[in-house]
């Protein structure tokens, strides 16, 4: 099973516990927090990350959903996304790698929410991630990469609201296209993304040499 498929016992959308309230008041700057916030709430920005169950293996597996905890951590080392041995590959959806050259051009960082993979487990990766299986998929061979953003929600306090998702770049993050910086305080954070610098496509793993050099520093939630 892979590591990071979630399972039917970790369906957490639905909990309101899982969900920060914003603090305001006199004097206050707007800052999203859990009423009994622990420390691994938050990374080593200080965002807030969205909580979620942890019981893998327990009732069904959805391969179509990501289990946020178990993706971030695996986004963290340069794990691969099925076994956790360290990983060598990223692959993508040919069909979002084609919408990524007519939209942005090959020159352009590449933001992925796709873990890479080790070498003995491309195989199982093409046959069981739904969204590789669909339209064929391509390894992508960077120079660089590293952790640039998260996907979340941002809290608009005029409102008592929350935003789409939405891509937020990270302090110190290389330059993405990943828009506009905005409050860290207001973000919730559901999923890490990676940018992909210089890229070559490859439709064999063996021309692929490793995941390109790491700009960011290899971390634990
Ligand atoms: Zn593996």
């Amino acid at each position: 099973m892979p590591y990071i498929t979630a399972w039917s016992s970790e369906d957490v959308l639905a909990d309101p516990e899982a969900t920060p309230v914003l603090r305001t008041g006199p004097g206050r700057t707007p800052t999203l927090v859990y009423p009994d916030e622990q420390s691994q709430d938050r990374d080593r920005h200080g965002i807030l990350w969205r909580r979620v169950t942890w019981a893998p293996g327990e009732g069904q597996p959805h391969f179509a959903r990501v289990h946020p905890t178990r993706h971030r951590r695996v986004m963290l080392r340069g794990a691969c996304q099925i076994c956790t041995a360290p990983a060598s590959l990223w692959m993508t959806a040919a069909p979002a790698w084609q919408a990524h050259l007519e939209r942005l051009g090959p020159d352009a960082p590449y933001l992925t929410m796709d873990p890479p993979v080790c070498r003995s487990c491309a195989a199982t990766a093409a046959a069981q991630c739904p969204n590789l299986r669909a339209g064929g998929f391509v390894f992508l061979a960077p120079r660089r990469w590293a952790n640039v953003a998260v996907r979340g929600q941002v809290a608009e306090p005029s409102t008592d609201s929350f935003s789409e998702p939405r891509l937020v770049p990270l302090p110190g993050a290389v330059t993405t296209g990943a828009g506009a910086s905005v409050d860290l305080r207001l973000v919730m954070a559901e999923s890490l993304v990676s940018g992909l610098f210089e890229v070559t496509v490859h439709h064999d793993a063996d021309a692929v040499a490793g995941l390109g050099q790491r700009l960011d520093a290899p971390a634990r939630p």
